[in-house]
């Protein structure tokens, strides 16, 4: 049993009800309760494990919190970008702000209804995007834009790294270095809503 525990790290979001230890190896603190030597997650929240201290606690992601839903609109910064897909820190679940955050993905397939070839037309590392929650496997939220309100709201040059301007449709451009760049945008890009 202690090694299904082992492979918990700090940091890692958990839920309520999740184990997080033994009795026999931890000392349960803040965010935790024990039932049968076990100790588990009171809260959602990251988990803080003190292998020095034997000590395990859970500090919450925000008060009262929640985690994205199917069908949630989250607001995030895009981390990472790879030719199929893009990593997504969120931020932000409909209204509300998270003092945490939790993973999203953007595959390619779910940018457009038409078809995207490659992610780099999408969106750039430091945009924020806004996207739709569509599945959610091991605390991943699989996210869609395929909708005229979902896409990038705020993007940088990647040149100089200025905030881009909307130029005609679908075009950005750089108003300090003059660099056009593509993304997948929000109807409502650079108005200032996220
Ligand atoms: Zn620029």
């Amino acid at each position: 049993m202690s090694l299904q525990f082992q492979k918990r790290n700090s940091g890692q979001i958990v839920l309520p009800g999740e184990p997080l230890g033994v009795i026999e190896e931890f000392v349960p603190d803040t965010g935790t309760y024990v039932k049968d030597g076990t100790i588990y997650s009171k809260v959602v929240g990251r988990a803080l494990i003190d292998f020095l201290n034997k000590r395990v606690s859970v500090f919450p992601l925000v008060h009262g919190a929640r985690a994205p839903k199917v069908g949630s609109i989250v607001v995030g910064q895009v981390s990472s970008v790879q030719s199929q897909m893009a990593t997504v820190r969120i931020f932000k679940i409909g209204k509300k702000l998270l003092s945490g955050f939790f993973t999203g993905v953007l595959h390619v397939s779910d940018v457009h209804l038409r078809f995207v070839e490659s992610m780099f037309d999408v969106c750039k590392p430091s945009d924020v995007l806004r996207a739709k929650v569509i599945s959610e496997k091991n605390r991943t939220y699989h996210l869609t834009t395929k909708d005229k309100s979902l896409g990038v709201v705020y993007a940088f040059c990647s040149h100089c790294g200025g905030m881009l301007q909307q130029r005609g449709r679908s075009g950005l451009q750089c108003p300090r270095c003059g660099k056009s760049e593509k993304r997948k945008t929000a109807i409502d890009y650079g108005k200032g809503i996220i």
